[in-house]
């Protein structure tokens, strides 16, 4: 593939490496577009810290750095400033306003916290709990229908344990928004790579059948992520099992 979209730094605080590693690591494995998408600061009220995004204060010395960088690699690889972006309704539109300060060139939704990190509940935690996939999917869903968001990072996110019947039935409306919509779902291939419960065949099988776009998202958080998929060990048997191909990954930004 071409282009890889879904790249964090240190800021996060779960992320290692500089910028520059990811970079060259890129250019070695054959990319032409490097996009950047940390995930975002939050305006979230003072007493309240995150421990897994950059502070608004970093901002500035983020956009900055990949500025430099942007310009010093541009005969060799396109780079692309954006984040991940946590959508959250009573804080999106002031976010938006701080973000569009500094270069931004793209945002792409991941859905986390369900309904925000605050006082709601991480989408990665299992559950049997049938309000919890409703409540996950309506929240993605609103996030979706804001327009500003490039792609949907890993939708399989919420790891709800019970019948297929019950997870499709409410799954499948992410699906359809994002057909109506025209935005990509992301296959991620941090989550094979860990083993983690996404990207899932009971998704993915459906979104296919159904004609949804895709996208593969490395979810970088070391430089050494920023591979082809092909170089992933069983990662093309995910994508035979639900007849999906491997494409350029290139993709239309939507404007922020
Ligand atoms: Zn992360
Ligand atoms: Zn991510």
């Amino acid at each position: 593939m071409l282009a890889n979209y879904h790249t964090h730094t240190a800021r996060c605080n779960h992320a290692q490496g500089t910028e520059r590693e990811y970079i060259e690591t890129a250019i070695k494995n054959g990319f032409k577009i490097l996009g950047f998408s940390d995930h975002c600061p939050q305006p979230y009220p003072e007493d309240y810290y995150s421990h897994i995004r950059m502070r608004m204060d970093e901002v500035e010395d983020y956009t900055n750095t990949l500025v430099k960088l942007r310009d010093e690699y541009k005969n060799d690889i396109h780079i692309l400033i954006g984040y991940e972006v946590e959508y959250t309704r009573e804080y999106f539109e002031d976010l938006i306003k701080y973000l569009r300060q500094y270069p931004l060139d793209y945002i792409i939704q991941g859905q986390h916290f369900v309904p925000n990190e605050i006082d709601g509940f991480y989408a990665g935690a299992q559950t049997t709990n049938e309000a919890d996939i409703k409540d996950y999917v309506d929240i993605t869903i609103e996030g979706m229908k804001t327009g500003r968001f490039s792609y949907l990072a890993h939708p399989d996110l919420l790891n709800y344990v019970g019948p297929d019947k019950v997870y499709q039935h409410h799954m499948k409306r992410i699906v359809e928004t994002a057909i109506d919509l025209d935005i990509p779902l992301e296959i991620n291939m941090q989550g094979f790579d860990l083993n983690r419960n996404y990207p899932s065949d009971r998704f993915f099988s459906m979104a296919s059948a159904m004609g949804a776009k895709f996208i593969i998202g490395c979810d970088a958080h070391a430089p050494e992520a920023i591979m082809q998929p092909e170089s992933v060990e069983g990662f093309s048997e995910f994508f035979n099992i639900n007849n999906i191909a491997f494409g350029d990954n290139l993709i239309n930004l939507k404007t922020i």
